[in-house]
């Protein structure tokens, strides 16, 4: 049986708990998101919603009494002692789709949203690595891509759409590495498969100020989204603290909080995020959330857009109540991301 067939059937016998107060306590339940595409939009790495999925879900959370908070929101009502659940809903990275398709749906229905910047990229119109290696599997002309790496010699064909998006996930692994090292191999893949630059579809500064004039939170997600555990201290610290003066330089805002790149942090990346000022960081560690959590540690969770479609290929109101319950976490593992 598929993950899919087994959840829905799973989903069938959920009792929903997103809406129960929580006691006295108070919970927290923060979404991760990342890009929202056009209806039909067929990208080779797709990272994200569609349109008409995020409305969908939008109005399910309005129609639960659960409108979406900003996750500095959400914190300070769960540190205060405010009795309730409630849902915190994020974007990572910092898209141009973002402004132009997740904005007027949020406005609409009168949610709020924090979008975790890549302040640097933004600065210098860049695209992130991941971006770079779909942009050079989906433009080649080349039907192999012949590399090295270390001791593997890699032979991935390339003929076919499906035959990209398999050397892709083949790929990606290969470049969680040290900065330095990860710009020397996508160099060396783009040279290879004699494909130029990648456009950066990151918002512009003028752009990602329309969110803050709407009321959302504007949050940090580092200079150029390097594993920040691969860095040496000073190097996160240029990471974290050189996000957070940048967005407050261009934005007139200074963030409070920060999402980790990739999910990925160790103990000293904790230390540098607390002493830099913050007051809270993301995970991308699936849960709820606490007044008593770590506030360097708080957990997400992705409510991509598989996880909402039922076996007909519509949107399940009953599966997203499963999946924002956790219902299937176990199923997966640990949850990663960009
Ligand atoms: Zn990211």
């Amino acid at each position: 049986m598929s993950g899919r067939a087994l959840r829905w059937l799973l989903s069938l016998a959920h009792r929903a708990a997103v809406q129960e107060p929580g006691g006295a306590r108070g919970r927290l339940t923060i979404i991760r998101h990342h890009r929202v595409y056009a209806a039909g939009a067929r990208p080779l790495y797709r990272l994200g919603v569609g349109e008409p999925v995020l409305a969908a879900q939008l109005a399910l959370l309005g129609e639960l009494g659960l409108t979406p908070v900003t996750v500095a929101e959400g914190w300070r009502r769960l540190r205060e002692g405010e009795p309730g659940s409630w849902v915190a809903l994020t974007f990572d990275d910092g898209y141009l789709d973002n402004v132009e398709r997740a904005l007027p749906l949020l406005e609409a229905s009168g949610g709020r949203a924090t979008f975790y910047l890549t302040a640097g990229l933004i600065e210098r119109r860049l695209a992130p690595w991941w971006d770079s290696l779909a942009h050079a599997l989906e433009h080649t002309r080349r039907d192999l891509l012949e590399w090295t790496v270390g001791e593997m010699q890699l032979a991935l064909p390339l003929r076919t759409r499906s035959e990209r998006v398999s050397a892709l996930a083949r790929l990606v692994p290969e470049l969680r590495v040290h900065p330095v090292e990860r710009e020397r191999r996508l160099a060396e893949i783009a040279g290879r498969l004699e494909v130029g630059e990648a456009p950066c579809e990151l918002a512009p500064w003028e752009s990602a100020a329309a969110l803050v004039r709407s009321g959302m939170e504007v949050g940090a997600h580092t200079l150029d989204h390097p594993f920040l555990s691969l860095l040496s201290p000073a190097e996160q610290r240029r990471e974290v603290a050189g996000s957070v003066e940048l967005i407050e330089r261009r934005l007139g805002v200074r963030p409070t909080g920060l999402a980790y790149p990739g999910g990925d942090h160790d103990a000293r990346t904790l230390e540098i995020v607390e002493a830099s000022g913050l007051d809270y960081a993301v995970t991308t560690r699936a849960g709820i959330n606490r007044p008593d959590d770590r506030p360097f540690e708080l957990r997400r969770r992705g409510l991509s857009e598989g996880a909402c479609l039922g076996p007909s290929g519509r949107f399940s109101r009953r599966l997203a109540i499963a999946e924002l319950d956790g219902a299937f976490d176990r199923m997966r593992g640990v949850e990663v991301g960009t």
